[in-house]
């Protein structure tokens, strides 16, 4: 198991929590507060806290992890979908370990998800 942190909230769902897909390293599990008819979080079993980390991740753990994410929309049915990352508090992340969000279905606003839009406004 690459590093865990005892103190993150992701590392131990990542470890014990309920994952709509799973595969070596990576695991995808709904987001509780949902901002779509689907919406997933991609989540790699390394933790990093941000994406301005991806660098820590191997080249081959980097695709694979790309793929997981395509992997996954297309296993829940989606073809049209958002894939956001948030990064840093400016930009409206408040779980501090690298996760994607996959945002897709009939209802998924055409607008950036809320706190996408609210960082921009702020900006
Ligand atoms: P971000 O704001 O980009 O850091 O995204 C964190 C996401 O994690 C938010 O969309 C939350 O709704 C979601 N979230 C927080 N706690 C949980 C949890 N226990 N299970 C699933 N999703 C969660
Ligand atoms: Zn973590």
């Amino acid at each position: 198991m690459p590093e865990q942190r005892d103190d993150c909230l992701f590392c131990s769902i990542v470890r014990d929590g309920a994952y709509v897909a799973r595969a070596d390293g990576f695991v995808a599990i709904n987001d509780i507060n949902p901002q779509a008819k689907v919406h997933l979080l991609v989540i790699p079993e390394h933790h990093v806290d941000t994406f301005r980390d991806v660098g820590e991740f191997s080249a081959k753990e980097s695709k694979r992890m790309l793929e997981f994410v395509a992997d996954t929309a297309r296993d829940v049915g989606l073809t049209d979908y958002r894939i956001v990352v948030n990064v840093g508090r400016g930009a409206g992340q408040t779980v501090y370990h690298l996760h994607w969000h996959v945002l897709g279905g009939a209802e998924m606003s055409e607008r950036l998800p809320a706190s996408v839009a609210t960082a921009e406004a702020e900006a």
